[in-house]
Formats: structure tokens, sequence, C-alpha cells
């Protein structure tokens, strides 16, 4: 076969067969092989190694975006050192994913600024960037959805939609009062989530104070009961971030 005859062909099967990274670098890998720098084995692996590192950041790419989460809670921006040392410790433990396996939930509870949120979104970003399907999503947003779907009939459906991520950030459980058909399918969606997914979720409410969001006591002792089961607790007993940065910028006005 002439080789011209035989570059269309391969262009059609790299085309038809959605191998885009192999189309990008087969020229010169080949070019490469045939000067009798890579033996066949060697020049097949390098093909398959570019196609599929294109192919898990893709994933990775789409797995971030379909998560929702900010972008600018990482860990990179998120100051570890004002975490006092056994959440540095469980912090770490954290981000091996093991947890999601394990369909444990982590619970954040602390002040508002104390980094709960930005804290929880650091952990989820880096198991994104780890191949994980977290979801993020903030606890009223998250009730206005469910609400709707189960006005539709689709409760079910988003519910099982939402099995596929191994993890749920519920962002802010409790910062607003939800009335009986709000609560109720919030707790629907926390039974559905046992042992099948992880929760994260983050509050200002201790457990004490959940009575507010699940009104009566015998459905807060269920909702609870489900989420400690198996469960992280990161309790901040910080001062606010916001407030310490202010004092901060004051104290270097007034040195001025
Ligand atoms: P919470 O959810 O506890 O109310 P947030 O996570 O929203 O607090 O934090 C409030 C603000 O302070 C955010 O802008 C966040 O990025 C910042 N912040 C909080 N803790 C830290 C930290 N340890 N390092 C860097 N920024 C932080
Ligand atoms: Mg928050």
């Amino acid at each position: 076969m002439k080789r011209i005859e035989i570059n269309t062909k391969i262009a059609v099967f790299l085309k038809e067969l959605h191998l885009p990274a192999i189309k990008e670098i087969y020229e010169e890998c080949s070019l490469n092989a045939e000067k009798g720098n890579t033996g066949h084995r060697e020049y097949l692996l390098e093909l398959l190694e570019a196609e599929h590192t294109t192919r898990c950041h893709r994933r990775i790419n789409r797995y971030m975006h379909e998560s929702k989460l900010p972008l600018e809670k990482d860990m990179a921006t998120f100051d570890m050192n004002r975490m006092p040392l056994n959440i540095k410790r469980i912090v770490d433990s954290l981000l091996d994913g093991s947890f999601l396996k394990r369909k444990e939930n982590i619970l954040a509870f602390g002040k508002p600024g104390t980094g709960k949120t930005h804290l929880l979104c650091a952990i989820a970003q880096e198991l994104v960037q780890n191949g994980h399907r977290i979801y993020f999503t903030r606890c009223s947003s998250l009730v206005e959805d469910l609400l709707k779907a189960k006005r539709d009939l689709k409760l079910d459906s988003i519910l099982k939609k939402l099995t596929k991520y191994e993890a749920i950030v519920i962002d802010d459980i409790g910062y607003v009062q939800y009335n009986r058909e709000e609560m109720e399918v919030l707790f629907t969606l926390l039974a559905h989530r046992y042992e099948r997914g992880s929760v994260m979720l983050t509050s200002n409410l201790q457990f004490s104070k959940w009575e507010k969001i699940f009104k009566d006591p015998m459905t807060t002792a269920a909702a609870i009961d489900r989420l400690v089961h198996h469960s992280v607790i990161l309790e901040l007993n910080l001062n606010s971030y916001r407030m310490e940065q202010a004092k901060i910028k004051k104290i270097a006005k007034e040195k001025k």
C-alpha cells in the first residue's frame, strides 16, 4: 500500500474511533520508530499513553464542571495553618478519598466565617482532581430543586441521578428555615443517601438546634442518626477569617 493511502486510512480510523491525541502525535512517533529509535511495542505504548492521558484530563475537566464547585475555594488559597492540629490531621486523612468508598459523611460545624465552606470545597476539589465525582449545592437551592422535582413527580429520578456522585456537598444546612414540605424533601434525600454515598455538609447550627430544621424531634433524631452513623466531624472552633483579616488590615493601616 502506498504511504499516502495508508495515511488517509489512518486519518479516517482515528477520526471514527475518536482518538484525537493519537492523531496529534502519531506522525512524529512513527518517524521516530522508523528511524529505529523506538520498537513496535514502545511505539504502541506511546500512542496509547497519550490517548489515555488526554482522556483522563478531559474527564476530570468534565467532573469539575459538573461538580458546580466554586473554583476559587481551593487548597492553594486555604490557609491550613489557621486550623488546629487535629483538624489538619483529619483533613490530611480525608484527601486520600477513602471515606468516599466507606460512604462516610463529613460534617463541618462552626460559626459563620470560620472557613467551613472553603475547607469542604477545597477537599472536594482535590478529590475531583483525583477522579472522584462530587456535586456541590447550597442547601437552599437543593431544597428548591427537590421540591420542584417532587411537584413534577420526578423526585425518585433526581434522587437516582444524584447517586452517581460519590459525595454531595450540602452547604449551609439550617441557614434558612424550611416549611414542612421543604424539610420533608431534604429528609428524603438524606435518608436516600444513607449508606449509598457520602454527604459533606456545613452548618452554623449545632445538632442541638436541628429541631429548627426538621421541626419535630423524631425526624430530627432520624436525620442526625443517619448522618452521624458513619461520619467525620470537623468542629471549627475558630474566629471568623473575615473578621481577623479586617483586624489585620486595620492594625496595618494604623501603623502607617
Ligand atoms: P463559613 O462557611 O464557615 O461561613 P467560609 O468558608 O465562607 O466560612 O469563609 C469565609 C471567607 O473567609 C471566605 O471568603 C473564605 O475564602 C475565607 N476563609 C475562611 N477561612 C480561610 C482560611 N483558612 N484560609 C483562607 N481563606 C479563608
Ligand atoms: Mg459557609
